[in-house]
């Protein structure tokens, strides 16, 4: 060390180097930057195209939050991105800690970086002293991070190849070929590029550090612990060398950062802007279509890409393509053509063409998907796969495309109000022998028992409905029924893609609801309560809504019912109730003791009826509720127990199929009325 040399511990940055050379290097710069630049405002072009949604703000700004929504925006930040709230929980077991591993390894390094550029050009000097110290140890342990994670997702890739997986396709079709069960792990050319840059950029930064400290040594070098460490195996190197590891290091950076917007890696800057500028709409809430709209527009829902919102837009480009949503796609996972993935990077090459969505996404897998929103809960940049098919389906059917037994549930429900076809009159059937107090009799009443096409027409579910009433009564609570009044919500009208007669159904509704002054409402229908809930609101409605396990619990924990006993009893969480609205501890406070299955709570397995799939024909090797009544069975249970008319449906013809052991099915409110009759 020269003699003269200050010994306050830092380090010179561009050291050895002329100023022609920096000159070079802010060229270079300037060049990557700006073609990276050039191809990111493409991008941001693209989804301009896309359907504006408030708060409406020109140019760029629009992707910023406003001072309304900046405190939300910040929260979603938090969760999603710093806190990888949906990385965490997912079910992928090694791609989960690999994710996070190399997630803070980048964070840490892109930290690091920031304040070196700070440091370095602005007129706050602050890299010396104990903090430089402290600075070097600390990024360089950080680093390592980054260093397990890309190891461990290069290895993962090895196996996947070395175990036969192909290329990722690029389409449905080629995609069916690949069995994803198998090859969980996809792998495309574009994924080593970006995996083998980042893997060579971070180790070329430890041997640079390791080159510097060799070329320019310093008592305070050890605290700089990995390069120091290779410094010792490399002997004293030129100045000349160690630029030339410099140079090759920059390079790689800028070619990295240049083609950073087409790689699927872009997600590390794009997820920001999709989860943090998150639609704020509950899971379960689909767009409601203004009929201005389709006046201006002279269509109904989603025909090319540029009809879907601009975030719906942004949050393709967004997707990391790690397959969560197609793992846990019921319809996927039965060998159907529906593969959540893919249909997410078919929507982005349709937005690139300008052609058509439907035939690119194949209507086959749009009426496929039973709206079950597995997908949308395991997405780690929060894309709303559902959102993206049912815009869609409701073009279709706005275009006759829908025919057979689903078509015939939507006349039935325009015609009877009653999807299953059944007249109103029918709709006191089950109240035969019970004291059901009616809203038309005109007496006041707390609770408005909502009973729904199921509960009123199916005779299984018609068990569950007197089941409540007959609970309710005996809590002593104050309700009323609509009977012939109830008309269908309008939920698998809406699911299936007929928009306008879910509106004239929710319409009528609400017209009813204000005409009784209804401020509680109590269901024991998923559907009708998620739509009650969520969706009513666009129609006027303002009461409080509850799924009747909401309420039963309650009633249990303030001792006005007594609780059942649950021996061998199996819970099957509804998805509309255990994912979609987060409810799954009202059942399980309402019967406490029952077994879950594998998949349970908001990552319950889906029973294959939603989005307007109960109507529609499927050979048995392709019922998601067979699979779902295979994993109930092999708990070893009795009994399951739910709280949906659909799940009951679907499971009752799906449980005989799979074992030939007697298994009871039953709603968790004809298990608690056994209990209050004893
Ligand atoms: S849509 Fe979401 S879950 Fe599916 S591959 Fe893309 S990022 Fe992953
Ligand atoms: S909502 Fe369910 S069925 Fe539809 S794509 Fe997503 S996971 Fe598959």
């Amino acid at each position: 060390m020269n003699p003269n040399e200050s010994l306050v511990p830092t380090r010179e940055e561009f050291l050895y180097f002329s100023l022609p050379e920096k000159l070079l290097f802010y060229v270079l710069t300037f060049l990557a930057l700006g073609y990276a630049a050039q191809q990111v405002w493409a991008r941001v072009k693209l989804w301009q195209t896309g359907r504006p949604t408030a708060p409406l703000r020109e140019g760029w700004k629009y992707w910023l939050p406003t001072r309304e929504s900046a405190s939300q925006w910040w929260q979603n930040l938090l969760v999603y991105v710093l806190a990888q709230k949906k990385v965490r929980s997912s079910r992928k077991k090694s791609g989960a800690p690999m994710h996070l591993l190399i997630f803070y390894g980048f964070v840490s390094l892109f930290i690091a970086t920031t304040l070196l550029g700070i440091n370095t050009y602005s007129p706050i000097k602050f890299h010396q002293g104990n903090y430089y110290l402290l600075y070097e140890a600390t990024f360089d342990t950080l680093g390592l991070l980054l260093l397990v994670g890309l190891v461990w997702a290069i290895g993962r890739r090895l196996i996947a190849v070395k175990q036969g997986a192909p290329v990722a396709a690029a389409t449905l079709f080629e995609n069916q070929k690949i069995d994803q069960r198998r090859y969980p792990v996809s792998h495309a050319p574009a994924d080593w590029l970006a995996l083998g840059m980042l893997l060579v950029l971070t180790l070329n930064g430890y041997w640079l550090e390791a080159a510097r400290i060799s070329a320019n040594p310093k008592p305070w070098d050890s605290w700089s612990w990995v390069g120091h460490a290779i410094a010792r195996s490399m002997g004293t190197i030129s100045p000349e060398a160690y630029k030339a590891i410099w140079w090759f290091h920059i390079l790689l950076v800028l070619v990295f950062f240049a083609v950073l917007p087409k790689l699927r890696i872009r997600h590390i800057v794009l997820a920001i802007f999709a989860t943090a500028g998150k639609p704020n709409l509950p899971m379960g809430k689909l767009r409601t279509i203004p009929m201005e709209e389709v006046e201006q527009t002279e269509q109904v829902g989603v025909k090319t890409a540029k009809d879907y919102s601009r975030w719906h837009l942004m949050s393709l480009d967004a997707c990391m393509e790690c397959g969560r949503c197609t793992e846990v796609c019921p319809a996927w996972n039965v060998g159907k053509v529906l593969n959540p993935k893919q249909l997410v990077q078919d929507a982005r090459a349709a937005m690139e063409s300008g052609e058509d969505l439907a035939p690119k996404l194949t209507e086959e897998a749009l009426w496929q998907c039973t709206t079950c929103h597995a997908c949308v809960e395991a997405c780690p940049v929060l894309i709303r796969h559902v959102d993206l098919i049912v815009d869609v389906r409701r073009n279709l059917v706005s275009e006759g495309a829908l025919s057979g037994p689903a078509a015939t549930m939507l006349r039935q429900t325009a015609s009877t109000g009653n999807a299953w076809g059944a007249p109103a009159n029918e709709r006191e059937k089950w109240m035969a022998g019970l004291e059901v107090p009616l809203c038309r009799d005109g007496g006041s009443f707390e609770y408005l028992f909502w009973v729904g096409c199921a509960g009123a027409t199916d005779p299984a579910a018609m068990k569950t409905t007197r089941a409540v009433a007959e609970l309710l009564t005996k809590a002593g609570i104050s309700f009323a029924c609509l009977g012939r009044e109830e008309a269908c919500t309008g939920d698998p009208a809406r699911r299936t893609g007929e928009e306008f007669l879910f509106q004239e159904k929710a319409e009528q509704n609400v017209g009813v609801f204000q005409k009784y002054s209804v401020k509680k409402v109590v269901t024991a229908c998923p559907h009708c309560f998620n739509s009650l809930k969520n969706e009513y609101g666009d129609f006027g409605a303002t009461m409080e809504v509850f799924h009747h396990t909401q309420l039963l619990g309650d009633l249990v924990d303030a001792g006005r019912l007594k609780t059942a006993e649950s021996p061998n009893v199996v819970f099957h969480d509804p998805c509309y109730l255990g994912r979609v609205n987060d409810e799954a501890g009202a059942p399980r406070r309402t019967i406490p003791g029952m077994k879950n299955p594998p998949n349970h709570s908001a990552k319950t397995r889906c029973c294959g009826a939603g989005g307007g799939r109960m109507w529609m024909e499927e050979p048995p090797n392709e019922r998601p509720s067979n699979a779902r009544a295979e994993e109930l069975v092999a708990t070893g249970a009795d009994t399951v127990a739910m709280g949906c008319p659909f799940c009951r449906i679907m499971l009752d013809a799906a449980i005989p199929q799979v074992t030939e052991k007697p298994m009871r099915l039953v709603d968790l409110a004809e298990l608690l009325q056994e209990a209050n009759q004893k």
